[in-house]
């Protein structure tokens, strides 16, 4: 399971603009950051109530429970709606001469100090592609660290049109030259298909595309509208407690991307088709589940 004060305490550490910052201690501190951000933080509140789960279950066919809006307070709702407000508080780093680009999402930055304004076009992680957009008035000498995550094993980098492939996950792409106004840096990760294993248990294992974490979609049985938000947290292993049959995938290392198909270049849509069922399954963002029975960790076959 998952707790959204948790998240934030994890994130809490990390400095948002910082004079000793390190490329080490800024990737150090960023490890973590896409799977808390997208799987833990964005998935913990309800698209259509607004309201905050107390904690995410990882036991198979589950559903997230919310707090009510008027009768239920609990320290994940607290903390639950005070995490949204911080999305941009470690996109950028800086010391005096050099910006970290850490996040990918769209954003604009401004960096007095350099008179540079940056915008970050994306629609990561729906698309793999980042454009960034430099104005200066004058040009200006900086080095820019693009934050290449683990998950990366290949990042294509491009200013103004000129492009090198960089292979070096878990660090920056630095281009350190004299910007202009105008200047364009493009960035295409590589995001793929992998399974991770539960710690110490490497029989069983999450599909994962780039640092998203996919849930298989088991429909709403036994899950009437508005049954999933409660009042009283403590009783939320006990409620909605249907048993439910999980469907066996049969997912090896070895054929998990012939047997994992992506739906549409356009959005995070896969199937896969299960050994008991003739329909395929859609496994989609697990921060995209709300409403509705899921399932996220498989026995993966040797
Ligand atoms: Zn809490």
């Amino acid at each position: 399971m998952s707790k959204s004060c948790r998240k934030q305490r994890s994130r809490a550490v990390a400095p948002s603009t910082s004079k000793w910052v390190t490329r080490h201690v800024a990737h150090a501190f960023l490890v973590r950051a896409d799977a808390a951000l997208y799987n833990g933080i964005l998935a913990s509140q309800d698209p259509d109530s607004g309201m905050m789960t107390y904690f995410q279950a990882t036991r198979p066919g589950y559903v997230k429970l919310y707090c009510t809006p008027t009768d239920s307070f609990w320290c994940c709702t607290g903390s639950g709606m005070e995490n949204h407000a911080k999305y941009g508080d470690s996109i950028y780093f800086h010391d005096h001469q050099t910006l970290y680009v850490n996040l990918f999402i769209a954003s604009e930055l401004t960096w007095p100090e350099q008179n540079l304004r940056l915008t970050q076009s994306t629609r990561f992680p729906d698309e793999d592609s980042i454009r960034l957009s430099i104005h200066l008035p004058k040009p200006t000498r900086l080095r820019l660290l693009i934050r290449q995550p683990a998950w990366c094993p290949r990042a294509a980098v491009s200013v103004n049109g000129r492009r090198s492939v960089e292979r070096k996950p878990s660090t920056y792409v630095e281009i350190d030259r004299v910007w202009k106004d105008g200047d364009v840096v493009d960035v295409q990760l590589d995001m793929q298909l992998r399974l991770e294993p539960l710690p110490e248990t490497p029989q069983i294992a999450a599909v994962l595309f780039g640092p998203i974490v996919l849930a298989a979609r088991l429909g709403g049985a036994g899950l009437p509208h508005g049954a999933d938000m409660i009042v009283n947290e403590r009783m939320s292993g006990e409620i909605l407690d249907l048993p439910i049959k999980i469907p066996r995938l049969a997912l090896t290392p070895g054929n998990l991307r012939e047997r994992v198909r992506r739906n549409a270049a356009s959005e995070l849509s896969f199937s896969v088709r299960a050994l008991e069922h003739d329909q395929p399954l859609e496994l989609r963002p697990y921060h995209r589940i709300a409403h509705e029975r899921y399932n996220l960790y498989w026995p993966i076959e040797s």
